[in-house]
């Protein structure tokens, strides 16, 4: 990439008018809601208009468990999108809407990188739209419409202690994690403990992502449970009369936004659920909208495909209805390195030296992982395809050794170089992904809604992680017993572990089993549309380090963003 940064390079590109891009979409104007001259909003009803359209091939890109290093798969997202068009297919992407907690917390966005890019990157990473906000602003409506509650005489008999619903912002702000408000003269409100979590992972989020349409929309957010009264009976937000406005708020939020890539293929990004006590994939309306525009739909889901690929699989195709055709397991010398357990390696440090050296024997000895993730694909019916996403330090022999454990595994696989040489460096990709998603699909989810919670826990544990048992705290027990007895049995599970790790354990890599899950505490996003369970310390309110992206990044004399990357 010589000296050119990921922000030189986004900045240089030339746009293409993006009505241009969506009339080559089959979308017509009317249909389309400008937001400056490189972003716009699809209406809603672009999907019923494209419903008579030839279905594209549905494509999820998911990866090895991921590593400090950070493995590709937003680059290797957006080299394939591009790569089909490159080999004369249409292809559209489907992403999340990146976090601003990242952007000013660990230095970098969330747009790819090199020449595989979504732009304009500044627009994507700061505000976008102003979806987050909207998410935001709803999710605090109900928080004031539950305060306001209480201290109008608490009518529903909502337990002050048993109160779950927080407050949300899209800042990283460790101060404000645990707080107590309320706090002045009568009139200022119930003084309570309670506190603030990342936009990210609020449960609108979770929702913006799953629902389905308008109406499902309405009727989801009325399903939200804030807490429960003192007979133990969950209070929902319809009960605090809040859904309508809420929904009012998400009226344009719930509306995808159209971006391009460098090489101009359409980018739907809508949504950004966390990864761990959510889905971690972007929203069903885009990726049913993308459906309806061309040859391929690419998207990218979270973190290894233990987490990401399975909450696709389980919850959000479940949810939605559509069933994909192939997935992309993306590998990277240095992770299957890492997985080795022969190194420590360090987010945001370069490379330790010795894992510089050249070493086939290294990758095969961390290529467990990349077997297990790719039997994590195949366990729900869908055809995998390795992409060997390559670095400029990788050596020809180490490629070729992922090569042979795709082989192995009787799986397609192809190197990608596609950050330095844009779409065409991830042709053979491409090629491979056709031909695999050619295939008859045979798509399942792996639990059916009916199985009691516990099960479906089980048998992502057992088959997903290769976990030899899971193990309930006290309070868990009770918290499964009582989400049974409230209806909420046939939903599916979000398990919330670690993601460095196809195990609850961050520091067992590879492929471990003989370990058992602990579930310690268990919550509904009945909004949403999930049950999730918490194992091991998951952080919903991240902090800024000591030396924050924010403390560098500025604006020059002629509104130039500088220190982004
Ligand atoms: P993920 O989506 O898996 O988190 P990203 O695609 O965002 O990963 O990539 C993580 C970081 O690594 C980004 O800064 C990206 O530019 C960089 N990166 C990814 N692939 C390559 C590559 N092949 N060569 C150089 N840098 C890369
Ligand atoms: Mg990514």
């Amino acid at each position: 990439m010589g000296a050119l940064s990921d922000l030189d390079i986004a900045r240089a590109a030339e746009l293409e008018p993006l009505t241009r891009i969506a009339e080559r979409m089959g979308i017509r104007s009317d249909l389309l809601e400008p937001y400056g001259e490189s972003v716009l909003k699809v209406r809603l009803s672009a999907r019923d208009e494209l419903a008579e359209r030839p279905r594209a091939r549905y494509v999820v890109v998911t990866a090895v468990t991921p590593t400090p290093l950070g493995e590709g798969k937003t680059t290797v997202t957006v080299g394939l999108g591009d790569a089909l068009n490159h080999i004369g297919k249409r292809a559209t992407i489907s992403v999340r809407e990146p976090s601003m907690g990242p952007v000013f917390g660990i230095k970098g966005g969330a747009s790819g990188g090199g020449y595989s890019q979504v732009v304009p990157m500044e627009t994507l990473n700061l505000h976008l739209t102003g979806d987050l906000h909207a998410v935001t602003s709803a999710h605090n409506l109900l928080s004031a419409m539950l305060d306001n509650h209480l201290y109008q005489g608490n009518a529903l008999d909502v337990d002050q202690h048993a109160i779950s619903w927080r407050r949300t912002m899209d800042v990283n702000d460790r101060a404000l994690r645990n707080i107590i408000v309320g706090l002045g003269s009568r009139t200022d409100g119930v003084p309570r403990q309670t506190g603030f979590d990342i936009t990210a992972a609020s449960e609108v989020m979770a929702l913006l992502a799953l629902t389905t349409g308008t109406r499902d929309m309405r009727e989801r957010l009325g399903r939200i449970i804030v807490g429960s009264d003192r007979s133990g009976k969950p209070v929902t937000a319809e009960q605090l009369d809040a859904a309508g406005s809420m929904s009012v708020l998400l009226r344009d939020a719930i509306k995808p936004n159209l971006l391009q890539t460098l090489e101009h293929t359409p980018v739907l990004v809508h949504a950004g659920p966390f990864g761990n006590i959510a889905t971690g994939n972007s929203s069903i309306v885009a990726d049913q909208i993308g459906l309806r525009t061309g040859d391929f739909l690419v998207t990218e889901a979270g973190f290894g495909a233990d987490m990401g690929a399975e909450r696709f699989f389980n919850i959000k195709c479940r949810t939605s209805g559509e069933s994909p055709d192939a997935a992309v397991v993306v590998a990277t010398v240095r992770a299957l390195k890492t997985h080795s357990g022969k190194y420590t390696v360090t987010a945001g440090k370069p490379l330790p030296d010795e894992m510089l050296a050249e070493s086939p024997e290294d990758v095969h000895a961390g290529a467990a992982n990349l077997r297990k993730q790719i039997e994590n694909c195949r366990l729900h019916g869908v055809t995998p395809v390795v992409a060997i996403n390559a670095f400029p330090t990788d050596h020809a022999s180490e490629l070729e050794a992922i090569r042979q454990v795709a082989d192995e595994a009787g799986v397609r696989s192809a190197v990608c170089t596609n950050v330095v040489d844009g779409g065409q460096g991830a042709a053979e990709l491409a090629r491979a992904v056709d031909e695999a998603s050619a295939e008859s699909t045979n798509y399942a989810p792996l639990y059916p809604d009916a199985a009691p919670l516990r099960e479906k826990v089980e048998t992502i544990a057992g088959k997903v992680y290769g976990a030899s048992g899971v193990d309930y705290s006290q309070q868990a027990e009770r918290q499964l017993d009582s989400c049974e007895r409230n209806g909420l049995g046939n939903l599916p599970v979000c398990i919330a572990k670690t993601h460095r790790s196809i195990s609850a354990d961050a520091s067992l890599l590879g492929a471990p089993t003989g370990w058992r899950l602990p579930v310690r505490e268990v919550r509904a996003s009945a909004g949403a549309g999930f049950v999730y369970l918490l194992c091991g310390p998951i952080q919903t309110m991240p902090g800024l380090s000591r030396n924050p992206a924010a403390a560098v990044i500025d604006m020059d004399e002629n509104g130039e963003i500088t220190g982004l990357s």
